[in-house]
C-alpha cells in the first residue's frame, strides 16, 4: 500500500519535473533572440489573439495539457509592408518623444540647416529610424509658398548645386538620401535633376520622389543614374483633422495589403503624431510591418 503511494508520488514528481524542464527550455528559447521575439510579439494579429478559444479550466490535476503547447511560437505572417516617411523635421524638438520612446520603423525627412536638423538626425539614427534630407526645391508658385533658405533652384549652376548638397549632408548626419520639399518646378527640370541624381548615384544615396507634379522626371533619371528610388503614393495629412489622417492611414494599409508594399508621407505635426502613436501599434498587431525607406527602395 505504502509502496503504491510512493510510486504514485514518484510518477507525479517525475511528470512535474519533465514539464518544468520543457517550460524552462521553451522560455529560454523564446527569450534568446531579442529582435526576433519582438517581431513575433508585435505582428501577431490582434483578432487572432482575441478570438483564440480559451479552454476552460478543468480540474484534472497533473493531467492538464502541458504549458509547452501554450508557448509554441506563432509564425508571423506579414499582411503588408508600410514605408512611412515624415517630412519637415528640424524646426523644433516638440515631438522628440515620438523618435525616442518607441521602436517604430519610420523614416524622418529632415530639412537641412534648421536649428535642430543635426540633433533630430542623431536621435533618429540611435533609434534605428532612417534619416533622409528633405531638400527644399523650387516650386512653380514661389509667391504662394515662399522659399526656404538654401532651396535648390533650376537657375543654379552645377557647382552651386553640388556644394549645396555637400553642405546639406554635412548638416544632417547619417542621411541615406534625399526627398524633395516642394519642388514642383525642380523635379520637372531634367538638367537640375541630372546633377542631383549624378551626385546621389556617385555616393550610393537614395531618392524619394514626394511626387508633387505628374511631370516629374525623377523616376527615369534615378534609373539611368542607378539611384535607389521610391515614389510617394499617399499623403496622409493633407488635412489636419485626425479622422482624415486615420482614414488615410487605413488607405495606406489597404494598399500595402493589396500590393505587398505602400509608401506614404506625413509631417511632423501634432495631429499626425497623435494619430500615428495610436495607429502604428494597432496596424502592427494586425500584421502590417513598418519598414525603413532604405529597406524597400528599388535598387538598379
Ligand atoms: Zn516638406
Amino acid at each position: 500500500m505504502n509502496n503504491g503511494k510512493n510510486f504514485v508520488i514518484f510518477v507525479l514528481s517525475l511528470i512535474i519535473l519533465v514539464q518544468s524542464a520543457f517550460l524552462v527550455y521553451f522560455i529560454s528559447r523564446k527569450a534568446a533572440p531579442k529582435e526576433k521575439t519582438k517581431a513575433v510579439r508585435t505582428i501577431v494579429p490582434k483578432e487572432e489573439a482575441v478570438v483564440a478559444p480559451v479552454s476552460p479550466p478543468v480540474a484534472t490535476g497533473v493531467k492538464r495539457v502541458p504549458p509547452v503547447a501554450v508557448l509554441t511560437p506563432v509564425m508571423p505572417t506579414v499582411v503588408g509592408k508600410i514605408a512611412l516617411v515624415l517630412d519637415d523635421w528640424g524646426y523644433n524638438l516638440r515631438h522628440r518623444d515620438f523618435i525616442t520612446d518607441n521602436d517604430f520603423h519610420v523614416t524622418l525627412a529632415v530639412l537641412p540647416f534648421r536649428d535642430h536638423s543635426t540633433h533630430i538626425a542623431q536621435l533618429a539614427y540611435h533609434k534605428d529610424k532612417d534619416v533622409i534630407i528633405h531638400m527644399p526645391m523650387e516650386p512653380h508658385n514661389k509667391d504662394q509658398y515662399g522659399l526656404e533658405e538654401n532651396t535648390l533652384l533650376t537657375s543654379m549652376d552645377k557647382k552651386t548645386v553640388l556644394g549645396l548638397l555637400d553642405n546639406a549632408f554635412a548638416n544632417v548626419p547619417y542621411a541615406k538620401g534625399i526627398s524633395n520639399h516642394m519642388g514642383s518646378m525642380a523635379t520637372e527640370d531634367t538638367r537640375l535633376m541630372k546633377v542631383v541624381m549624378g551626385y546621389l548615384g556617385e555616393h550610393g544615396l537614395l531618392f524619394l520622389d514626394s511626387f508633387v507634379t505628374p511631370k516629374s522626371v525623377c523616376k527615369s533619371l534615378a534609373r539611368s543614374f542607378r539611384v535607389g528610388f521610391a515614389l510617394r503614393e499617399i499623403f496622409i495629412d493633407n488635412e489636419s483633422d485626425e479622422e482624415y489622417i486615420r482614414a488615410q492611414m487605413l488607405k495606406l494599409a489597404a494598399k500595402a495589403k493589396r500590393n505587398g508594399l505602400a509608401v506614404g508621407i506625413g509631417h511632423d505635426r501634432p495631429h499626425t503624431i497623435a494619430v500615428l502613436k495610436r495607429m502604428i501599434p494597432e496596424l502592427e498587431r494586425q500584421g502590417y510591418r513598418f519598414v525603413n525607406l532604405s529597406e524597400i527602395v528599388e535598387k538598379r
